[in-house]
Protein backbone atom coordinates (compact mmCIF):
# COMPACT_ATOMS: atom_id res chain seq x y z
CA UNK A 1 0.00 0.00 0.00
CA UNK A 2 2.65 2.30 0.65
CA UNK A 3 4.44 1.22 -2.69
CA UNK A 4 0.83 2.21 -4.28
CA UNK A 5 0.31 5.24 -3.05
CA UNK A 6 3.53 6.92 -3.62
CA UNK A 7 3.43 5.45 -7.20
CA UNK A 8 0.11 7.30 -7.02
CA UNK A 9 1.26 10.64 -5.72
CA UNK A 10 1.59 12.72 -9.46
CA UNK A 11 -0.63 10.46 -11.64
CA UNK A 12 -3.86 9.86 -9.39
CA UNK A 13 -3.17 12.48 -6.36
CA UNK A 14 -7.14 11.70 -4.90
CA UNK A 15 -6.08 7.90 -4.67
CA UNK A 16 -3.21 8.35 -3.19
CA UNK A 17 -4.71 10.43 -0.45
CA UNK A 18 -7.42 7.93 0.09
CA UNK A 19 -4.26 5.25 0.30
CA UNK A 20 -2.29 7.55 2.54
CA UNK A 21 -5.10 8.37 5.31
CA UNK A 22 -6.14 4.25 5.61
CA UNK A 23 -2.31 3.59 6.09
CA UNK A 24 -2.49 6.30 9.07
CA UNK A 25 -5.49 4.34 10.70
CA UNK A 26 -3.61 1.31 10.50
CA UNK A 27 -0.03 3.04 11.42
CA UNK A 28 0.42 0.97 14.15
CA UNK A 29 0.68 -2.63 12.52
CA UNK A 30 3.82 -0.91 10.03
CA UNK A 31 7.40 -1.47 11.08
CA UNK A 32 9.58 0.92 12.14
CA UNK A 33 10.59 1.77 8.57
CA UNK A 34 7.76 1.26 7.34
CA UNK A 35 6.82 3.68 9.46
CA UNK A 36 8.92 6.43 8.26
CA UNK A 37 8.32 5.69 4.76
CA UNK A 38 4.78 7.01 5.74
CA UNK A 39 5.86 9.39 7.62
CA UNK A 40 7.71 10.76 4.29
CA UNK A 41 4.74 10.20 2.52
CA UNK A 42 2.42 12.74 4.67
CA UNK A 43 5.29 15.40 4.54
CA UNK A 44 5.39 14.95 0.42
CA UNK A 45 1.68 15.47 0.52
CA UNK A 46 1.90 18.42 2.81
CA UNK A 47 4.53 20.45 1.06
CA UNK A 48 1.97 19.17 -2.45
CA UNK A 49 -0.57 21.12 -0.45
CA UNK A 50 1.93 23.82 0.08
CA UNK A 51 1.69 23.62 4.00
CA UNK A 52 5.55 24.36 4.26
CA UNK A 53 5.47 24.53 7.99
CA UNK A 54 3.93 20.84 8.38
CA UNK A 55 5.94 19.86 5.65
CA UNK A 56 9.42 21.41 7.16
CA UNK A 57 9.00 19.87 10.48
CA UNK A 58 7.95 16.70 9.12
CA UNK A 59 10.87 16.50 7.12
CA UNK A 60 13.61 17.91 9.76
CA UNK A 61 11.83 15.09 12.20
CA UNK A 62 12.93 12.66 9.53
CA UNK A 63 16.68 13.74 8.40
CA UNK A 64 16.99 13.96 12.42
CA UNK A 65 15.62 10.39 13.53
CA UNK A 66 14.71 7.94 10.64
CA UNK A 67 18.21 6.65 11.05
CA UNK A 68 17.79 4.79 8.15
CA UNK A 69 19.99 7.09 5.08
CA UNK A 70 17.30 6.24 2.18
CA UNK A 71 14.66 8.10 4.16
CA UNK A 72 17.28 10.45 5.63
CA UNK A 73 18.66 11.58 1.97
CA UNK A 74 14.81 11.55 0.46
CA UNK A 75 13.78 14.01 3.52
CA UNK A 76 17.08 16.33 2.70
CA UNK A 77 16.20 16.45 -1.08
CA UNK A 78 12.36 17.41 -0.61
CA UNK A 79 13.53 20.05 2.09
CA UNK A 80 16.19 21.53 -0.44
CA UNK A 81 13.21 21.86 -3.02
CA UNK A 82 11.08 23.48 -0.14
CA UNK A 83 13.51 25.88 0.93
CA UNK A 84 13.92 26.91 -2.48
CA UNK A 85 10.77 27.89 -3.24
CA UNK A 86 10.28 29.42 0.68
CA UNK A 87 13.42 31.73 -0.53
CA UNK A 88 15.28 30.45 2.28
CA UNK A 89 18.11 30.85 -0.30
CA UNK A 90 21.24 30.62 1.85
CA UNK A 91 19.73 27.85 3.86
CA UNK A 92 19.21 26.13 0.47
CA UNK A 93 22.33 26.19 -1.03
CA UNK A 94 24.05 24.87 1.91
CA UNK A 95 21.62 21.89 2.07
CA UNK A 96 22.87 21.64 -1.92
CA UNK A 97 26.64 21.45 -0.88
CA UNK A 98 25.85 18.92 1.49
CA UNK A 99 23.78 16.81 -0.45
CA UNK A 100 26.30 17.36 -3.27
CA UNK A 101 29.08 15.80 -1.26
CA UNK A 102 26.60 13.07 0.09
CA UNK A 103 25.99 11.81 -4.27
CA UNK A 104 28.69 9.63 -3.92
CA UNK A 105 27.89 7.55 -1.09
CA UNK A 106 23.70 7.89 -1.95
CA UNK A 107 23.41 4.31 -3.63
CA UNK A 108 20.30 3.70 -3.35
CA UNK A 109 18.52 4.58 -6.67
CA UNK A 110 15.53 6.42 -5.34
CA UNK A 111 17.53 8.63 -3.00
CA UNK A 112 19.57 8.97 -5.18
CA UNK A 113 17.27 9.70 -8.40
CA UNK A 114 15.79 12.82 -5.66
CA UNK A 115 19.18 13.92 -4.62
CA UNK A 116 19.90 14.76 -8.87
CA UNK A 117 16.49 15.96 -9.49
CA UNK A 118 16.10 17.88 -6.71
CA UNK A 119 19.90 19.29 -6.98
CA UNK A 120 19.27 20.06 -10.21
CA UNK A 121 15.78 22.51 -9.97
CA UNK A 122 18.16 23.67 -7.52
CA UNK A 123 20.83 24.70 -9.41
CA UNK A 124 18.89 25.83 -11.82
CA UNK A 125 16.84 28.76 -9.65
CA UNK A 126 20.66 29.65 -8.16
CA UNK A 127 21.23 29.84 -11.96
CA UNK A 128 23.97 27.57 -12.08
CA UNK A 129 22.37 26.50 -15.32
CA UNK A 130 25.65 24.29 -16.61
CA UNK A 131 25.37 22.08 -12.85
CA UNK A 132 21.39 22.30 -13.56
CA UNK A 133 21.72 20.88 -16.57
CA UNK A 134 24.37 17.99 -15.48
CA UNK A 135 22.39 16.80 -12.84
CA UNK A 136 19.31 16.27 -14.82
CA UNK A 137 21.45 14.41 -17.25
CA UNK A 138 22.95 12.07 -14.50
CA UNK A 139 19.01 11.76 -13.56
CA UNK A 140 17.73 10.77 -16.87
CA UNK A 141 21.03 8.26 -17.37
CA UNK A 142 19.92 6.38 -14.48
CA UNK A 143 16.13 6.26 -15.02
CA UNK A 144 14.66 2.68 -15.24
CA UNK A 145 11.30 3.33 -15.47
CA UNK A 146 8.53 5.86 -17.68
CA UNK A 147 8.10 7.41 -14.74
CA UNK A 148 11.46 8.75 -14.00
CA UNK A 149 12.45 9.18 -17.31
CA UNK A 150 9.57 11.83 -17.42
CA UNK A 151 10.88 13.43 -14.44
CA UNK A 152 14.60 13.68 -15.43
CA UNK A 153 13.59 14.62 -18.82
CA UNK A 154 11.20 17.77 -17.10
CA UNK A 155 13.98 18.87 -15.01
CA UNK A 156 16.28 18.95 -17.83
CA UNK A 157 13.72 21.01 -20.07
CA UNK A 158 13.74 23.08 -17.02
CA UNK A 159 17.36 23.54 -16.41
CA UNK A 160 17.73 24.98 -20.24
CA UNK A 161 14.83 26.99 -20.20
CA UNK A 162 16.18 28.69 -17.06
CA UNK A 163 19.27 29.23 -18.89
CA UNK A 164 17.71 30.30 -21.92
CA UNK A 165 18.84 27.70 -24.00
CA UNK A 166 15.70 26.16 -25.04
CA UNK A 167 13.93 26.25 -28.33
CA UNK A 168 11.19 24.58 -30.20
CA UNK A 169 13.04 22.03 -31.96
CA UNK A 170 15.55 21.12 -29.33
CA UNK A 171 15.74 17.22 -29.17
CA UNK A 172 15.67 17.69 -25.31
CA UNK A 173 11.96 19.21 -25.24
CA UNK A 174 10.36 16.57 -27.93
CA UNK A 175 11.97 13.67 -25.26
CA UNK A 176 10.66 15.15 -22.14
CA UNK A 177 6.41 15.18 -24.04
CA UNK A 178 7.30 12.18 -25.19
CA UNK A 179 8.44 10.70 -22.08
CA UNK A 180 5.56 12.12 -19.86
CA UNK A 181 3.17 11.34 -21.98
CA UNK A 182 4.07 7.68 -21.93
CA UNK A 183 4.03 7.95 -18.33
CA UNK A 184 0.75 9.04 -18.03
CA UNK A 185 1.81 11.77 -15.74
CA UNK A 186 -0.26 15.00 -16.92
CA UNK A 187 0.89 17.33 -14.85
CA UNK A 188 4.43 17.09 -16.01
CA UNK A 189 2.94 17.10 -19.62
CA UNK A 190 0.88 20.02 -19.53
CA UNK A 191 3.45 21.72 -18.05
CA UNK A 192 5.52 21.02 -20.72
CA UNK A 193 3.12 22.06 -23.07
CA UNK A 194 2.96 25.19 -21.45
CA UNK A 195 6.51 25.44 -21.93
CA UNK A 196 5.92 24.93 -25.53
CA UNK A 197 3.22 28.01 -25.65
CA UNK A 198 5.65 30.18 -24.10
CA UNK A 199 8.66 29.08 -26.55
CA UNK A 200 5.85 29.91 -29.52
CA UNK A 201 4.90 33.50 -28.09
CA UNK A 202 8.24 34.17 -27.67
CA UNK A 203 8.72 33.36 -32.00
CA UNK A 204 5.95 35.75 -32.09
CA UNK A 205 3.38 32.44 -33.23
CA UNK A 206 0.18 34.05 -30.91
CA UNK A 207 -2.16 31.87 -33.10
CA UNK A 208 -0.12 28.69 -32.32
CA UNK A 209 -0.01 29.21 -28.55
CA UNK A 210 -3.51 30.03 -28.18
CA UNK A 211 -4.42 26.66 -30.44
CA UNK A 212 -2.39 24.76 -27.89
CA UNK A 213 -3.43 26.83 -24.87
CA UNK A 214 -7.20 26.03 -25.80
CA UNK A 215 -6.53 22.68 -26.64
CA UNK A 216 -5.36 21.97 -23.35
CA UNK A 217 -7.59 23.69 -21.10
CA UNK A 218 -9.43 20.70 -20.31
CA UNK A 219 -6.80 18.59 -19.07
CA UNK A 220 -5.49 21.50 -16.93
CA UNK A 221 -8.89 21.79 -15.68
CA UNK A 222 -8.92 18.52 -14.82
CA UNK A 223 -5.79 18.28 -13.08
CA UNK A 224 -6.71 21.36 -10.69
CA UNK A 225 -2.71 21.50 -10.67
CA UNK A 226 -3.03 25.60 -9.44
CA UNK A 227 0.80 26.49 -10.97
CA UNK A 228 -0.31 25.15 -14.75
CA UNK A 229 -3.74 27.03 -14.54
CA UNK A 230 -1.91 30.19 -13.78
CA UNK A 231 0.96 29.73 -16.14
CA UNK A 232 -1.81 28.90 -18.57
CA UNK A 233 -3.63 31.91 -17.74
CA UNK A 234 -0.53 34.13 -18.32
CA UNK A 235 0.27 32.94 -21.30
CA UNK A 236 -2.67 33.58 -22.44
CA UNK A 237 -3.08 36.92 -21.38
CA UNK A 238 0.16 37.58 -22.94
CA UNK A 239 -1.19 36.28 -26.47
CA UNK A 240 -4.12 38.01 -26.83
CA UNK A 241 -2.33 41.51 -25.82
CA UNK A 242 -0.43 40.60 -28.79
CA UNK A 243 -3.01 39.94 -31.49
CA UNK A 244 -4.90 42.89 -30.20
CA UNK A 245 -8.02 41.21 -27.93
CA UNK A 246 -7.61 43.66 -25.22
CA UNK A 247 -10.81 42.45 -23.34
CA UNK A 248 -10.10 39.26 -23.68
CA UNK A 249 -6.36 39.83 -22.28
CA UNK A 250 -7.63 41.86 -19.39
CA UNK A 251 -9.88 39.47 -18.54
CA UNK A 252 -7.29 36.67 -17.92
CA UNK A 253 -4.67 38.90 -16.36
CA UNK A 254 -7.42 39.97 -13.75
CA UNK A 255 -8.10 36.09 -13.46
CA UNK A 256 -4.38 35.54 -12.57
CA UNK A 257 -4.12 38.51 -10.18
CA UNK A 258 -7.51 37.37 -8.19
CA UNK A 259 -5.82 34.16 -7.78
CA UNK A 260 -3.53 36.06 -5.41
CA UNK A 261 -0.92 33.90 -5.56
CA UNK A 262 3.00 34.21 -5.28
CA UNK A 263 5.03 33.95 -8.09
CA UNK A 264 5.63 35.63 -11.17
CA UNK A 265 2.94 35.15 -12.17
CA UNK A 266 1.01 38.15 -10.88
CA UNK A 267 3.40 40.81 -11.94
CA UNK A 268 2.96 39.42 -15.44
CA UNK A 269 -0.24 39.75 -15.59
CA UNK A 270 0.09 43.18 -14.67
CA UNK A 271 2.49 44.23 -17.28
CA UNK A 272 -0.07 42.71 -19.69
CA UNK A 273 -2.44 45.44 -18.37
CA UNK A 274 -0.51 47.95 -18.22
CA UNK A 275 0.38 47.44 -21.91
CA UNK A 276 -3.56 47.24 -22.79
CA UNK A 277 -4.84 50.09 -20.61
CA UNK A 278 -2.13 51.55 -22.27
CA UNK A 279 -2.98 50.95 -25.83
CA UNK A 280 -6.15 52.10 -25.08
CA UNK A 281 -5.31 55.42 -23.84
CA UNK A 282 -6.67 54.75 -20.41
CA UNK A 283 -3.67 56.34 -18.50
CA UNK A 284 -4.37 56.69 -15.00
CA UNK A 285 -4.79 52.80 -15.05
CA UNK A 286 -1.88 51.76 -17.06
CA UNK A 287 -0.06 53.99 -14.73
CA UNK A 288 -1.53 52.40 -11.73
CA UNK A 289 -0.77 48.68 -13.13
CA UNK A 290 2.35 49.85 -14.06
CA UNK A 291 3.54 50.55 -10.53
CA UNK A 292 2.23 47.48 -9.45
CA UNK A 293 4.26 45.39 -12.29
CA UNK A 294 7.54 47.75 -11.18
CA UNK A 295 7.01 46.98 -7.64
CA UNK A 296 6.66 42.88 -8.40
CA UNK A 297 9.43 42.73 -11.44
CA UNK A 298 11.38 44.73 -8.61
CA UNK A 299 10.79 42.20 -6.24
CA UNK A 300 11.55 39.20 -9.16
CA UNK A 301 14.68 40.84 -9.78
CA UNK A 302 15.77 41.50 -6.41
CA UNK A 303 14.79 37.88 -5.37
CA UNK A 304 17.29 36.51 -8.71
CA UNK A 305 20.04 38.80 -6.84
CA UNK A 306 19.34 36.80 -3.51
CA UNK A 307 19.87 34.06 -5.07
CA UNK A 308 22.56 34.24 -6.98
CA UNK A 309 24.23 36.43 -3.76
CA UNK A 310 22.72 33.66 -1.50
CA UNK A 311 24.80 30.88 -3.85
CA UNK A 312 28.08 32.94 -3.72
CA UNK A 313 27.92 33.18 -0.38
CA UNK A 314 27.43 29.72 0.25
CA UNK A 315 30.23 28.58 -1.59
CA UNK A 316 32.50 31.26 -0.62
CA UNK A 317 31.19 30.07 3.04
CA UNK A 318 32.63 26.40 1.50
CA UNK A 319 35.82 27.64 0.25
CA UNK A 320 36.71 29.34 3.31
CA UNK A 321 35.56 26.17 5.48
CA UNK A 322 37.80 23.76 3.52
CA UNK A 323 40.87 26.31 3.80
CA UNK A 324 40.12 26.11 7.38
CA UNK A 325 39.97 22.41 7.34
CA UNK A 326 42.87 22.21 5.19
CA UNK A 327 45.12 24.87 7.44
CA UNK A 328 43.45 22.63 10.65
CA UNK A 329 44.45 19.83 9.36
CA UNK A 330 48.37 21.58 8.65
CA UNK A 331 48.42 22.66 12.09
CA UNK A 332 47.04 18.98 13.04
CA UNK A 333 50.10 17.36 10.96
CA UNK A 334 52.69 19.27 12.68
CA UNK A 335 51.52 18.68 16.27
CA UNK A 336 51.54 15.00 15.47
CA UNK A 337 55.19 15.42 13.91
CA UNK A 338 56.02 17.11 17.21
CA UNK A 339 54.34 14.62 19.33
CA UNK A 340 56.31 11.88 17.17
CA UNK A 341 59.23 13.81 17.52
CA UNK A 342 58.91 14.09 21.50
CA UNK A 343 57.83 10.39 21.53
CA UNK A 344 61.53 9.40 19.66
CA UNK A 345 63.38 11.81 21.90
CA UNK A 346 62.01 10.36 25.14
CA UNK A 347 62.47 6.85 23.46
CA UNK A 348 66.29 7.39 22.84
CA UNK A 349 66.55 8.99 26.43
CA UNK A 350 65.16 6.08 27.42
CA UNK A 351 67.64 3.57 25.65
CA UNK A 352 70.39 5.81 26.90
CA UNK A 353 69.45 5.01 30.29
CA UNK A 354 69.12 1.76 29.95
CA UNK A 355 72.06 1.17 28.27
CA UNK A 356 73.55 3.06 31.10
CA UNK A 357 71.82 0.28 33.72
CA UNK A 358 72.83 -2.55 31.69
CA UNK A 359 76.59 -0.99 31.55
CA UNK A 360 76.51 -0.45 35.43
CA UNK A 361 74.97 -3.63 36.14
CA UNK A 362 77.43 -5.40 34.53
CA UNK A 363 79.97 -3.39 35.91
CA UNK A 364 78.63 -4.26 39.33
CA UNK A 365 78.33 -8.20 38.04
CA UNK A 366 81.91 -8.10 36.73
CA UNK A 367 83.52 -6.97 40.48
CA UNK A 368 81.42 -9.29 42.13
CA UNK A 369 82.77 -11.89 40.26
CA UNK A 370 86.51 -10.84 40.45
CA UNK A 371 85.39 -9.64 44.51
CA UNK A 372 84.39 -13.47 44.92
CA UNK A 373 87.55 -15.38 43.06
CA UNK A 374 89.88 -13.03 44.79
CA UNK A 375 88.07 -14.05 48.14
CA UNK A 376 88.00 -17.71 46.92
CA UNK A 377 91.80 -17.52 45.67
CA UNK A 378 92.43 -16.12 49.39
CA UNK A 379 90.67 -18.74 51.04
CA UNK A 380 92.03 -21.72 49.00
CA UNK A 381 95.99 -19.98 49.49
CA UNK A 382 95.00 -20.38 53.65
CA UNK A 383 93.49 -24.18 53.29
CA UNK A 384 95.88 -27.73 52.41
CA UNK A 385 95.09 -28.99 49.32
CA UNK A 386 94.82 -32.59 50.17
CA UNK A 387 92.78 -32.25 53.56
CA UNK A 388 91.60 -28.85 53.49
CA UNK A 389 92.09 -28.20 56.98
CA UNK A 390 94.96 -24.97 57.54
CA UNK A 391 98.18 -25.13 56.19
CA UNK A 392 101.05 -24.66 58.33
CA UNK A 393 101.49 -20.67 57.38
CA UNK A 394 97.88 -20.08 57.69
CA UNK A 395 97.56 -22.19 61.29
CA UNK A 396 100.77 -20.72 62.56
CA UNK A 397 100.17 -17.30 61.52
CA UNK A 398 96.16 -17.72 63.19
CA UNK A 399 97.40 -19.56 66.11
CA UNK A 400 99.52 -16.90 67.06
CA UNK A 401 96.72 -14.14 66.71
CA UNK A 402 94.74 -16.57 68.93
CA UNK A 403 96.51 -16.97 71.74
CA UNK A 404 97.16 -12.83 71.92
CA UNK A 405 93.47 -12.50 71.94
CA UNK A 406 92.96 -15.64 75.00
CA UNK A 407 96.11 -14.12 76.63
CA UNK A 408 94.48 -10.39 76.87
CA UNK A 409 90.68 -12.07 78.01
CA UNK A 410 93.23 -14.44 80.28
CA UNK A 411 91.34 -17.62 79.11
CA UNK A 412 93.53 -20.88 78.52
CA UNK A 413 94.49 -23.00 75.25
CA UNK A 414 96.21 -26.36 74.47
CA UNK A 415 98.16 -26.65 71.47
CA UNK A 416 98.56 -30.18 70.25
CA UNK A 417 100.95 -32.13 68.04
CA UNK A 418 99.80 -35.02 65.99
CA UNK A 419 102.45 -37.33 64.29
CA UNK A 420 100.49 -40.60 62.48
CA UNK A 421 102.71 -43.48 63.78
CA UNK A 422 104.64 -45.80 60.59
CA UNK A 423 102.55 -44.06 58.36
CA UNK A 424 105.57 -44.74 55.97
CA UNK A 425 104.34 -48.63 56.27
CA UNK A 426 101.08 -47.59 54.76
CA UNK A 427 102.66 -45.76 52.12
CA UNK A 428 104.82 -48.58 51.01
CA UNK A 429 102.54 -51.50 51.75
CA UNK A 430 98.96 -49.65 50.48
CA UNK A 431 100.62 -47.07 47.98
CA UNK A 432 100.80 -43.13 48.13
CA UNK A 433 97.67 -42.99 46.78
CA UNK A 434 95.97 -44.91 49.96
CA UNK A 435 98.34 -43.11 52.22
CA UNK A 436 96.72 -40.04 50.80
CA UNK A 437 93.05 -41.41 51.51
CA UNK A 438 94.43 -41.99 55.43
CA UNK A 439 95.77 -38.69 55.65
CA UNK A 440 92.20 -37.73 54.75
CA UNK A 441 90.14 -39.97 57.01
CA UNK A 442 92.02 -38.71 59.75
CA UNK A 443 91.49 -35.43 59.08
CA UNK A 444 88.00 -36.19 59.01
CA UNK A 445 87.68 -38.22 62.72
CA UNK A 446 89.81 -35.49 64.54
CA UNK A 447 87.55 -32.74 63.35
CA UNK A 448 84.63 -34.30 64.78
CA UNK A 449 86.45 -33.90 68.34
CA UNK A 450 86.70 -30.42 67.73
CA UNK A 451 84.02 -27.35 68.32
CA UNK A 452 84.00 -24.36 65.87
CA UNK A 453 86.25 -22.16 67.74
CA UNK A 454 89.07 -24.58 67.53
CA UNK A 455 91.97 -24.56 64.95
CA UNK A 456 93.13 -27.43 62.63
CA UNK A 457 96.15 -27.42 60.64
CA UNK A 458 98.58 -30.00 58.48
CA UNK A 459 101.80 -28.64 59.75
CA UNK A 460 103.87 -31.27 57.19
CA UNK A 461 103.40 -34.76 55.68
CA UNK A 462 102.01 -36.90 58.12
CA UNK A 463 101.91 -34.03 60.96
CA UNK A 464 99.12 -32.22 62.31
CA UNK A 465 99.04 -28.81 64.42
CA UNK A 466 95.73 -28.15 66.84
CA UNK A 467 94.81 -25.47 69.16
CA UNK A 468 91.68 -26.34 71.83
CA UNK A 469 90.58 -22.66 72.14
CA UNK A 470 89.28 -22.08 75.99
CA UNK A 471 90.54 -25.31 77.34
CA UNK A 472 92.43 -26.54 80.37
CA UNK A 473 95.18 -28.91 81.28
CA UNK A 474 92.88 -31.64 81.92
CA UNK A 475 89.95 -30.64 79.25
CA UNK A 476 92.86 -30.73 76.91
CA UNK A 477 94.58 -33.90 77.53
CA UNK A 478 91.14 -35.48 77.74
CA UNK A 479 90.67 -33.77 73.95
CA UNK A 480 93.07 -35.09 72.48
CA UNK A 481 92.96 -38.98 73.93
CA UNK A 482 89.50 -38.66 72.02
CA UNK A 483 91.33 -37.68 68.73
CA UNK A 484 93.91 -40.63 69.41
CA UNK A 485 90.85 -42.96 69.54
CA UNK A 486 88.79 -41.59 66.88
CA UNK A 487 92.00 -41.69 64.94
CA UNK A 488 92.60 -45.08 65.79
CA UNK A 489 88.81 -46.43 64.78
CA UNK A 490 89.35 -44.88 61.65
CA UNK A 491 89.74 -47.52 59.02
CA UNK A 492 90.11 -47.12 55.26
CA UNK A 493 89.48 -50.26 53.19
CA UNK A 494 92.21 -50.96 50.30
CA UNK A 495 91.64 -54.35 47.70
CA UNK A 496 90.07 -55.71 50.52
CA UNK A 497 92.84 -55.15 52.75
CA UNK A 498 91.46 -52.81 55.80
CA UNK A 499 94.04 -50.24 56.91
CA UNK A 500 94.05 -48.64 60.36
CA UNK A 501 96.65 -45.99 61.72
CA UNK A 502 97.48 -45.00 65.52
CA UNK A 503 98.89 -41.74 66.55
CA UNK A 504 101.07 -40.61 68.63
CA UNK A 505 99.51 -36.84 70.36
CA UNK A 506 102.33 -34.26 72.38
CA UNK A 507 100.22 -31.61 74.42
CA UNK A 508 101.29 -28.22 75.46
CA UNK A 509 99.56 -26.24 77.64
CA UNK A 510 99.07 -21.90 78.34
CA UNK A 511 98.26 -22.85 82.03
CA UNK A 512 101.95 -24.53 82.19
CA UNK A 513 103.99 -23.04 79.18
CA UNK A 514 102.53 -19.25 78.85
CA UNK A 515 101.22 -18.04 75.78
CA UNK A 516 103.99 -17.61 73.67
CA UNK A 517 103.76 -19.73 70.39
CA UNK A 518 107.04 -20.23 70.02
CA UNK A 519 107.54 -22.35 73.83
CA UNK A 520 104.01 -24.06 73.42
CA UNK A 521 105.64 -25.34 69.80
CA UNK A 522 108.74 -26.59 71.58
CA UNK A 523 106.84 -28.46 74.54
CA UNK A 524 104.22 -29.93 72.10
CA UNK A 525 106.71 -30.89 70.19
CA UNK A 526 109.24 -32.56 73.03
CA UNK A 527 105.37 -34.23 74.65
CA UNK A 528 105.04 -35.76 70.63
CA UNK A 529 108.91 -37.21 70.98
CA UNK A 530 108.20 -38.50 74.30
CA UNK A 531 104.98 -40.28 73.48
CA UNK A 532 107.13 -41.91 70.28
CA UNK A 533 109.59 -42.89 72.37
CA UNK A 534 106.92 -43.92 74.97
CA UNK A 535 105.45 -46.71 72.30
CA UNK A 536 103.78 -44.54 70.38
CA UNK A 537 99.63 -44.39 70.13
CA UNK A 538 99.26 -42.28 73.52
CA UNK A 539 98.96 -38.64 74.33
CA UNK A 540 101.80 -36.97 76.23
CA UNK A 541 101.41 -33.76 77.96
CA UNK A 542 104.49 -31.31 79.13
CA UNK A 543 103.51 -30.25 82.69
CA UNK A 544 106.41 -27.62 82.57
CA UNK A 545 109.64 -28.17 84.04
CA UNK A 546 110.89 -30.60 81.85
CA UNK A 547 107.94 -33.08 83.18
CA UNK A 548 105.72 -35.11 80.97
CA UNK A 549 102.52 -36.06 81.94
CA UNK A 550 100.42 -39.31 79.35
CA UNK A 551 97.54 -40.16 79.01
P1 LIG B 1 106.93 -42.66 62.87
O1 LIG B 1 106.45 -41.27 62.66
O2 LIG B 1 105.94 -43.49 63.58
O3 LIG B 1 108.29 -42.65 63.46
O4 LIG B 1 107.07 -43.37 61.52
P2 LIG B 1 106.84 -42.79 60.17
O5 LIG B 1 106.91 -43.76 59.10
O6 LIG B 1 105.48 -42.06 60.23
O7 LIG B 1 107.92 -41.76 60.11
P3 LIG B 1 108.47 -40.74 58.99
O8 LIG B 1 108.24 -39.35 59.49
O9 LIG B 1 109.87 -41.12 58.73
O10 LIG B 1 107.71 -40.93 57.72
C1 LIG B 1 106.75 -40.09 57.26
C2 LIG B 1 106.31 -40.55 55.99
O11 LIG B 1 105.06 -39.95 55.58
C3 LIG B 1 107.24 -40.22 54.86
C4 LIG B 1 106.40 -40.04 53.66
O12 LIG B 1 106.49 -41.14 52.78
C5 LIG B 1 105.01 -40.00 54.20
N1 LIG B 1 104.37 -38.88 53.73
C6 LIG B 1 104.63 -37.56 53.99
N2 LIG B 1 103.76 -36.75 53.37
C7 LIG B 1 102.91 -37.57 52.70
C8 LIG B 1 101.78 -37.34 51.86
O13 LIG B 1 101.34 -36.18 51.62
N3 LIG B 1 101.16 -38.43 51.39
C9 LIG B 1 101.55 -39.70 51.62
N4 LIG B 1 100.88 -40.71 51.12
N5 LIG B 1 102.57 -39.92 52.37
C10 LIG B 1 103.27 -38.89 52.92
MG1 LIG C 1 106.60 -37.68 60.86
MG1 LIG D 1 105.09 -40.55 61.60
Amino acid sequence: MLEQAEALTTSDHARSLQLLARLNLEAARLTQDQRWHLRYLDAWEAMYESDYPKSGAMFEDIIRHAGNPVWVDRASAMLLWQLVLTRHYPEAFELANRLAARLPQATDAKARRAILLNLSQSMAVAGQIDLAVKYAQMALAMASSGKESCYAAASLVVALSSGHRLMLDSPELQQAIRACAVAKLPVFSTDLQLTVVRLHLQAGQQRKALALLDRMAPAIEADGYTPNKLQALVLRAQALAAIGDAAAARKASLAVVAMQSTGDWPRDAYEVLYHVEKKQGHAAAALDDYEKFAALDKAHLDDANVRAMAYETVQQHVLVQKLETEKLDQQNAALRMQQKLDAKAAETNRLYLALLLMALVFAGLWMFRIKRSQLRFKKLSHLDGLTTVFNRQHFMGEVERTLRLLEKRAEMACLVFIDLDHFKRINDTHGHAMGDEVLRQVVVAGKQQLRPADLFGRLGGEEFGILLVGCSHEQGMAIADRIRRAVEATTVECEGNVITVSTSVGLACTGVCGYDLRRLCREADAALYRAKRGGRNRVVADTGSGDFAEA
